[in-house]
């Protein structure tokens, strides 16, 4: 066995998955194969969706066994399937079954069926320990390759027929935990030559850990970027989100303004509703102070567990919420949280997996 520069445990065959182009014609150059057949792969992989060599028909027998023999194709396994009936879909991932590393992504249509979301993980698990958040709850198995993340959207799609419309890094782990490999499949989801979805089209959100937000705004990255606020005060936050003793509330908020001053991009803030805990008049009154020091936009979310007790806000408490943001004269969206009766809506990834 041995370990490529993807950290990937292989035995003996190159994976060629979640290579970028200039990797993949390295490697079919190494193999006494002229570079134009990277691109060949590249697009029968992403574009033609190939999972087998069987199926580069174009290519010569003797060129398939030839690579069949030394590269691999891996391919996600889906391990569970779920159909809310809202729409929603949520679907159970591993790369190897018997290694009992499971991660998930959603399937959300909008009711109107124009939006069509895929919602993805970048970890198995996560390190950080969000009081609202299921997958806090599970132990950390580790990062996902950027063909696992990339892979998530293929199966998805396949399984369900249809295109996504929009993706984002909202499912199981922290993203800027996982820098590399989730820049590299936002990449892949992104190029014209492979996925082709539009840059505002990929949002990458993080629980605030600020030098990944620093590395995303230094490499101009084009994605949509999201934090996941939650509290509009430090003592408040630290109290339902660990990250907060790391990085704080400031200096998290001072990268939010860098990245909204020299990428000149509105950021979003998601912020979980839990009564009791980060509504009513004060918090609203700091958010507001929050929202109007930068170019934002603010997504509601009624919570979704009931850890410690707590409980979904109800429609008078988020409407009551929603109003008292109002001054801040910005977009705010409730976000709804399809797929509750499968557990994959915001926040219950992992929750009776
Ligand atoms: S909300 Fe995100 S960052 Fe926080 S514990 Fe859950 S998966 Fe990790």
């Amino acid at each position: 066995m041995t370990h490529d520069s993807l950290g990937e445990i292989q035995t003996g065959k190159i994976p060629l998955k979640g290579r970028t182009l200039p990797e993949l014609s390295e490697i079919v150059v190494s193999l006494g194969e002229k570079p134009f057949r990277a691109k060949q792969i590249y697009h029968g992989l992403y574009v033609n969706r190939y999972e087998s060599w069987d199926q580069f028909t174009t290519f010569s027998k003797a060129l398939r066994e030839k690579l069949e023999e030394q590269c691999s194709l891996t391919r996600l396994h889906t391990i569970k399937h779920l159909k809310s009936v809202d729409g929603t879909q949520k679907f159970t991932f591993a790369s190897e079954p018997e290694n009992g590393k499971e991660f998930e992504a959603v399937w959300i249509p909008s009711g109107d069926g124009g939006r069509k979301t895929i919602c993805i993980s970048s970890q198995v698990g996560c390190t950080l320990n969000c009081k609202f958040c299921a997958t806090a709850k599970l132990e950390f198995q580790g990062n996902l390759k950027a063909h696992e993340i990339v892979d998530q959207v293929l199966q998805v799609e396949k399984t369900v027929g249809d295109r996504a419309t929009n993706i984002v890094f909202m499912g199981m782990g922290e993203p800027f935990h996982n820098y590399f490999n989730v820049i590299r499949a936002a990449s892949i989801l992104h190029d014209p030559d492979a996925l082709n979805l539009g840059a505002r089209r990929i949002t990458i959100s993080t629980s605030g850990v600020v030098n990944g937000i620093r590395r995303f705004i230094e490499n101009k990255e084009p994605y949509n970027f999201a934090i996941s606020l939650n509290h509009p005060d430090r003592d408040g936050r630290r109290e339902i989100m660990d990250i907060e003793e790391k990085f704080t509330l400031p200096e998290l908020l001072q990268a939010a303004k860098d990245f909204t001053r020299e990428l000149k991009r509105r950021i979003t803030f998601e912020y979980v509703m839990i009564p009791g805990v980060n509504m009513g008049k004060q918090n609203a009154d700091k958010l507001v102070k929050i929202a109007r020091s930068l170019d934002c936009k603010i997504n509601v979310i009624p919570l979704n567990t009931e850890f410690f007790g707590w409980r979904r806000p109800t429609p008078d408490e988020v409407r009551e919420f929603i109003s008292l943001l109002e001054p801040a004269g910005i977009p705010i969206l409730n976000r709804r949280s399809p797929g509750k009766d499968i557990f994959g809506a915001c926040g219950m990834l992992a929750s009776k997996s």
